[in-house]
């Protein structure tokens, strides 16, 4: 259903209404520990809500979310504020969070005194700290979120997800709104982070090539489901889903060097809130039969890792 849902950033901030919430179906994939994961998809494939379900700020109405053995979906909400310092949000916009009239150092400690972490120097400490971590000078310590620019507010929401040490980061187009050097300067810096840390990320993003230079494996979804999974390179080499070869024809680059032939999608994609009967592509795909507008591809296992949802694959 389409449905206005409150959204809430990390620590349980208010962060607005959101306008549309997309239903996803039989979404399942694993994240391993300390990789990357990317989740491409266009607007409307369900990638946002996939991971923030994951974060439990959408319930969903079935299925579960399991993390080192816990179905975070059955978590009371003071079990899941526990595990909130684990995992951890960066979003697009995450510098509209902030709060203007506060300086940096006290939106930053503030997660800190939040969950009783550390006493005052500690805590000032860690600020300073995470602001080196991050790229950006101790000085800012003492500066308001609009003194920053759009590259340097992206670098202060990755340190108020990163100052609680979490293990799993949910990264939702944290560069799209960037120029693109600026995205690249942030994507290097999240990619060492990452290695440093031992992180592990889920990175949504509609951005074929910046998917593709972050991510270890990456997940397609189309109209709220994955439909094909593999690890980056065998993906780049041979994409097999007739859907992601359409989105990667899109790159002109790309398109040249792997696939013969561009394929040019008809149509519109469809509303996500009355998806097509059986495979959800068999509107666009040039190559659907008749089983593909009655039966529902599954995802199934091809070997190597990868995974795809097509009767012909
Ligand atoms: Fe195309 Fe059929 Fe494969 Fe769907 S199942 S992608 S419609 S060939
Ligand atoms: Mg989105």
């Amino acid at each position: 259903l389409e449905k206005k849902f409150p959204v809430y950033g990390p620590f349980g901030k208010w962060l607005g209404t959101s306008s549309h919430v997309h239903a996803v179906t039989d979404v399942s994939f694993r994240l391993h520990e300390g990789e990357t994961y990317g989740l491409v998809g266009e607007s409307g494939s369900g990638k946002s809500t996939t991971g923030r379900t994951v974060l439990g700020l959408l319930p969903p109405t079935g299925g579960q979310v399991r993390y080192r053995d816990r179905n975070l979906v059955e978590l009371s909400k003071a079990e899941m504020n526990k595990l909130r310092k684990e995992i951890q949000l960066v979003f697009q916009d995450t510098y509209s969070s902030l709060n203007p009239r506060k300086r940096i150092g006290s939106i930053l400690e503030e997660p800190l005194i939040i969950h009783k972490l550390g006493d005052k120097a500690e805590r000032r400490r860690r600020v300073f700290d995470i602001l080196r971590t991050v790229g950006l000078q101790p000085e800012h310590y003492y500066r308001y979120p609009h003194e920053f620019s759009g590259g340097q507010r992206q670098r202060l929401g990755l340190a108020r997800a990163l100052i609680l040490n979490p293990k799993l980061m949910i990264c939702d187009e944290p560069v799209s709104a960037l120029d693109v050097s600026i995205q690249s300067q942030i994507l290097n810096m999240l990619r060492d982070l990452q290695r440093e840390l031992g992180l592990t990320l889920l990175f949504i993003t509609h951005d074929i090539g910046v998917v593709r230079y972050i991510s270890d494996r990456i997940g397609i979804m189309y109209l709220g489901r994955i439909v094909e999974e593999a690890p980056t390179e065998a993906l780049f080499d041979r994409p097999l889903h007739p859907y992601t070869r359409a989105l990667f024809s899109a790159v002109p680059d790309f398109a040249r060097k792997t696939l013969k032939k561009r394929v040019i999608l008809q149509g519109e994609i469809p509303s996500p809130l009355s998806p097509p009967s059986g495979c959800v592509f068999h509107t666009r795909c040039p190559h659907a039969t008749e089983t593909c507008r009655s039966e529902v591809p599954e995802l199934r296992e091809l070997g190597e890792g990868r995974r795809v949802a097509c009767h012909l694959a």
